[in-house]
């Protein structure tokens, strides 16, 4: 492609993607097509044999693009926790792809491994993390986490555990902990290294579905007694389906005791703990040996863009390196550089840091600070308007979660027994999730409470103003009453 024509062709995309940011708090917050009709909707082409001109293809497809994704930059979208992306981080990754530096090593990426240096410093300084943290940046929250449980393994082993693997004579079956309410990157983690996933052990909760520091301590004393060795536990700070926070310090003292590794998935919910008013329990994340944040998440970065945190680099570096003889990296003249590639499973990486880096500059720690805090008032606000809904049934409020869910009125007495009136309350309420998701009027998920499938208003939203979180509970019973006139089977009217 001729610079001309890259110009010409670039200018046209950003007035495109200019409208379409302007368009976001009024545009659907998804498309109405279920996925045959999306299907046909996109069409399909034959594989090209020869040259496109390739302007007409960009502007038809950033049409059909705009138009009918999942817009998670609009306002009333609050579905899992996937934020609203920031503008400055979709022109870092168009930089971040022109100049294409590899972040493996120094050599290739100068620039961009200082900048990534620079940038997980801020993370760290960012969540008053004490010390030298080091880290490395990754795609997400489930990688984050799962270099973590990959640096704890080879910390904690007592044998040889990168050479020898699980099968060696001196080798012990490890055994990690975490709350019964932990992301289920955990599974896979335990999978693919070979632990397997009964190496898991899901911690009894609290009526606030925290973890139960008693029930911890009972496991890890039965799993030594039974001869395996405990290895790592991990404490979420922000639970994925409630928002909720164990007890870190508690946490933090029972890994000291039994020399666990103390691992923090904090995807969600760390960069809370930047708030003045931050918990104990949130502020105990500091007491960690690693840290998982998302910054794809609450700091706003497009994904992807995950970071590993650890309180010592050599870990990081004796879980992930390897010296190969075509790798002549070394020779900067005896001074010090980090070669990204042995700091994680990636060999060739791309410049991730670059919009987390240009976004702290936007915003500045107190702009995140602010916006943060803006979110967790909306869902405290959001379900102060749930509570005055005579038919929707409050269930959880934490950080920036709000769960609830529809209950037709002559069934309020009931809505707690078990069987049919659960079944169908569970029922009606998915069904109200994908109608309002398909009205693309506003989009929420869902959390399970026990028996219950409730709502879920997930707020990492920057766009969302507080007419956006008044509106939900009116779309909810309007949509909800209309699903139980259609939907409630007779046995139950
Ligand atoms: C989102 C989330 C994850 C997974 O992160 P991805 O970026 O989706 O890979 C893990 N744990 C928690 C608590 C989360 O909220």
């Amino acid at each position: 492609m001729a610079p001309e024509q890259f110009r010409e062709i670039g200018h046209s995309l950003i007035d495109s993607i200019a409208d379409f940011y302007s368009h976001l708090p009024t545009a659907s917050t998804a498309s109405p097509l279920l996925p045959d009709a999306m299907r046909q909707r996109l069409g399909k082409r034959e594989m090209p044999e020869k040259r496109t001109n390739i302007a007409p293809v960009l502007d038809k497809f950033s049409k059909l693009f705009f138009e009918h994704s999942t817009h998670n930059g609009s306002p009333r979208f609050w579905g899992y926790i996937t934020s609203s992306a920031a503008p400055i981080g979709a022109l870092a990754d168009l930089l971040a792809a022109a100049v294409n530096p590899n972040c493996g090593a120094w050599a290739l990426s100068p620039i961009a491994t200082e900048i990534e240096n620079e940038t997980i410093r801020w993370l760290a300084e960012f969540m008053s993390l004490p010390g030298k943290w080091d880290g490395i940046v990754v795609s997400g929250g489930n990688m984050a986490n799962i270099v973590a449980f990959i640096v704890a393994r080879k910390a904690k082993a007592t044998w040889d555990i990168r050479a020898k693997g699980l099968t060696a004579p001196e080798s012990q079956r490890l055994a990690v902990y975490g709350s019964g309410e932990m992301h289920t990157w955990i599974n896979k983690a335990a999978d693919l290294c070979g632990l397997g996933t009964d190496a898991v052990r899901w911690i009894a909760t609290d009526k606030e579905h925290r973890l139960r520091p008693d029930a911890l301590r009972q496991a890890i004393e039965a799993d030594r007694a039974a001869g395996l060795s405990p290895f790592m536990v991990c404490g979420t700070a922000g639970s994925v389906g409630t928002g909720a926070i164990d007890p870190l310090p508690e946490i933090a003292k029972i890994c000291k005791e039994f020399d666990l590794w103390f691992h923090v998935d904090g995807a969600y919910g760390a960069p809370a703990v930047a708030l003045d008013n931050a918990s104990a329990d949130l502020k105990g994340l500091r007491l960690a040996d690693s840290i998982a944040i998302d910054p794809h998440k609450w700091l706003y970065a497009p994904l992807e863009a995950g970071c590993t945190l650890v309180r010592n680099r050599d870990d990081l570096h004796d879980a992930f390196a390897f010296k190969p003889s075509y790798y002549q990296f070394d020779d900067n003249e005896g001074q010090e550089v980090k070669n990204y590639f042995e700091y994680g499973p990636q060999n060739s990486r791309g410049f991730r840091a670059l919009k987390i880096w240009l976004g702290f500059q936007q915003s500045g720690a107190s702009g995140y600070r602010r916006m943060i805090a803006d979110d967790i008032e909306l869902a405290h606000r959001l379900y102060d308007f749930i509570g005055q809904q005579e038919l929707l049934e409050r269930g959880t409020v934490s950080l920036s979660i709000a769960t609830f869910r529809f209950v037709p009125v002559d069934l309020r007495k009931r809505s707690m027994e078990a069987g049919a009136v659960t079944d169908y309350l569970n029922e009606l309420n998915a069904r109200i999730a994908t109608a309002l998701r398909l009205s693309g009027r506003a989009f929420v998920s869902n959390a399970h409470i026990g028996d219950r499938y409730m709502l879920r208003a997930c707020i990492v939203n920057f766009r969302t103003t507080l007419a956006d979180v008044e509106l939900l509970p009116r779309l909810i019973v309007e949509l909800g009453r209309g699903l139980d006139a259609r939907f409630r089977p007779a046995a139950l009217k």
